[in-house]
Formats: C-alpha cells, sequence, structure tokens
C-alpha cells in the first residue's frame, strides 16, 4: 500500500513473477476444486475473483469481497442486520437503494429512518439507538455531499456501524474506511471498471469480523461473481485512475459552458468526479427529446465509463419525486470534450 493509487491499479492482484509465469491472473473456471485445500467449491472462492478483490483492497484499504453486482453487495451488508434494525438513510439516493430500503421498511425488516443526508444535525439526531448509518455521498442522481468524517465519527462515538456507498466519488477522491467507516461498497460496474461490459459489486472492510460475516453472506445468499465478469473488472481497473482524472478533467471544462447556457437552468457537480446533473428550461418530454438528439453522447443508463452518457432520471418510475422532472444525468466519458460540448449544444437547439 506503499503506491500511489495510480500505480497500485495496475500493480496489483498480478501472479508472482517467475519465469514464464503470466502477468495476468487466469480466468479461472471450474465449479470444484481437489479436497483439501482452504477453498473447495466455486461459490467460496476463485483466483479470478481474488485478484480482483486484491487490487480494489489496495485502492480503498481493508479486505474486499466481490459480489455478481453492486445490489447483491448492498444486500450482504442489510442481510447481517437482525430483524427491524433501525438503519440511518439517505431520502434520496441510487434508485436500485432506495428501493431496497424501502420495501425492507414496509416488510418490517429494517426500521429505516430516511434523513436528508446534507443537513449533518438532522442525520446525527437520527442515530439514536441505530445499527447501521448507510451513506452514499455524492447521491445519484442529486450530487448531493454528506459530511462524512463528522457523521462517521458521531456514529462511531455510539458505536453504530457505517457503511458507504463509494460509487461515485471512489477511492482516488475519498477513502471512508480511513474515515472510521466499517464497510465501503461498490458498484464496480461503474467507474472501477469503466467500459460499460460488466455488472459487479464489491465490499471491502478492515474488520475482520465483519469481513467475516459478509464473506459468509455472500456464501449462503450466492451473490457471487462469474470469473470472467471479475477478469473483465480487473482488466478495466487497470486504467480507472487515468480515465477518471480524464473524464474530470472533461466536465470541469463542460461545467462553465452548460452553466452560461441560455437552456440550461440548473447545473449541479459536487467540485470532483464526472458526473453532472443540469435540468433544462423546458417540460419532461423536452428534456427527453435533448438526450434523444445526441449523436455522440449515448442515450442510456449507468455512469462511469470510457464513454459519455446521458439520460432524464425520472423517465424511470422507480425513481424518486424528489428529482426533479427535466434532470438531465451526464456522465462524462474521455472523448475529446470539445466533441462532447459540440453534441451537447446540437441536441439543447432541439428545444
Ligand atoms: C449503479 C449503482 C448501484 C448499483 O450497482 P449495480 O452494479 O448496478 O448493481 C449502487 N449505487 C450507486 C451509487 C450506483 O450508481
Amino acid at each position: 500500500m506503499n503506491h500511489h493509487p495510480e500505480t497500485s491499479a495496475i500493480t496489483a492482484g498480478r501472479p508472482e513473477a517467475a519465469p514464464d509465469a503470466s502477468i495476468n491472473p487466469p480466468i479461472v473456471v471450474s465449479s470444484t476444486y481437489h479436497a483439501g485445500g482452504p477453498v473447495g467449491y466455486g461459490r467460496y472462492g476463485n483466483e479470478s475473483w481474488s485478484a480482483l478483490e486484491t487490487a480494489i483492497s489496495e485502492l480503498e484499504g481493508g479486505q474486499t469481497l466481490s459480489f455478481s453486482s453492486g445490489m447483491a453487495a448492498i444486500s450482504a451488508v442489510f442481510s447481517i442486520l437482525p430483524i427491524g434494525a433501525p438503519v440511518v438513510a439517505s431520502n434520496q439516493g441510487y434508485s436500485g437503494t432506495m428501493g431496497l430500503l424501502n420495501q425492507h421498511h414496509a416488510s418490517g425488516r429494517l426500521e429505516v429512518r430516511f434523513v436528508d443526508i446534507t443537513n449533518t444535525a438532522e442525520v446525527i439526531a437520527a442515530m439514536k439507538g441505530a445499527a447501521l448509518v448507510w451513506l452514499e455521498s455524492p447521491t445519484n442522481p442529486c450530487l448531493d455531499l454528506a459530511e462524512l468524517p463528522t457523521i462517521i465519527a458521531a456514529a462511531k462515538k455510539l458505536s453504530i456501524g457505517v457503511g458507504v456507498d463509494n460509487t461515485f466519488a471512489t477511492p482516488l477522491v475519498q477513502q471512508p474506511l480511513s474515515m472510521g467507516a466499517d464497510v465501503v461498497m461498490h458498484s464496480v460496474t461503474k467507474f472501477l471498471a469503466g467500459h460499460s461490459d460488466v455488472v459487479i459489486g464489491s465490499l471491502s472492510t478492515a474488520d475482520t469480523a465483519l469481513y467475516k460475516r459478509l464473506e459468509e453472506a455472500r456464501r449462503f445468499n450466492g451473490g457471487i461473481p462469474g470469473p470472467f465478469e471479475a477478469w473483465l473488472a480487473l482488466r478495466g481497473l487497470r486504467t480507472f485512475p487515468v480515465r477518471f482524472r480524464a473524464a474530470e478533467s472533461n466536465a470541469q471544462q463542460l461545467l462553465p459552458r452548460l452553466q452560461a447556457h441560455a437552456k440550461v437552468t440548473k447545473v449541479r457537480y459536487p467540485g470532483f468526479g464526472a458526473v453532472i446533473s443540469f435540468e433544462i428550461d423546458g417540460s419532461p418530454e423536452q428534456a427527453d427529446k435533448v438526450c434523444q438528439s445526441s449523436r455522440l453522447i449515448v442515450y442510456a443508463t449507468s455512469l462511469g465509463g470510457v464513454e459519455s452518457i446521458w439520460e432524464r432520471r425520472r423517465r424511470w418510475a422507480g425513481e424518486s419525486p424528489s428529482v426533479p422532472e427535466q434532470l438531465i444525468r451526464l456522465s462524462v466519458g474521455c472523448e475529446h470534450v470539445d466533441d462532447i460540448w459540440q453534441d451537447i449544444e446540437q441536441a439543447l437547439t432541439s428545444l
């Protein structure tokens, strides 16, 4: 862990050097292993997962478990909480997480206390007797920021568990384990893998006992990644720091251009990263039209890939009603910034 993240992303999780040993980990396709070893079966461990897990651990700290998706990773965390456990969570965040929290709350599986995550006093006031604080910062898609160090410190003082979805910020911007969080989650699907070709998730923790419980949750719930998916994600992760900085630089150059555009009413950007959410002066149908009018930017959901992608988030029935109807989430990619801007400009002329 002495290297910079730019270096670790390239060096971590490689097989040991030996004459003619491959420099990349193999894709190990086997449902079982000869008896006598510590792993034993394909749902308990896999060399291709381990290589990816080692690399994510070098970036986030702790020990990592990979999962079949970001949602499988989040589900594993919630699954180890007792029935009816009080959980403090943001009232706005990734729609899948919000859907799961709402469902758990309605069924009584968890007692979710939804808070305004930007109001630190409100978040801390809701912590009394809670089992877990689940944080996502910046939030998807409104890009709200939580005061992570203050909130995490307050929760730890009360011995409350803290989980952080670090998908948007990535370990290049913040490392929640170093702030005292118990577990860090990634939709590796997004920036870490970065090529829109794989759905995969991860959990990292520095707490050995918690690692064991989460590993057991993966083993019993069965949300394991495929070996090929793990290999693809690691191949993508090799260039994650380079891609992230390039996309971030593009986003920061697009920001003033969007802010100055007559048809754009509100631009949200947390100050780092590659996602910009903006509202247009027009109806939801017109916002859809803008997204459909792009020729370079891909009209699709998801984010964090090398290609720029956008969509109107409220086109999804599952998106929170607190997200403005005309809000377009733009995941800025690594194309030339002037080409992206030209496409945004021509798409906005549809208004
Ligand atoms: C996409 C996303 C998830 C879910 O991850 P999947 O890999 O799609 O299951 C969770 N949190 C955030 C912030 C996301 O953007």
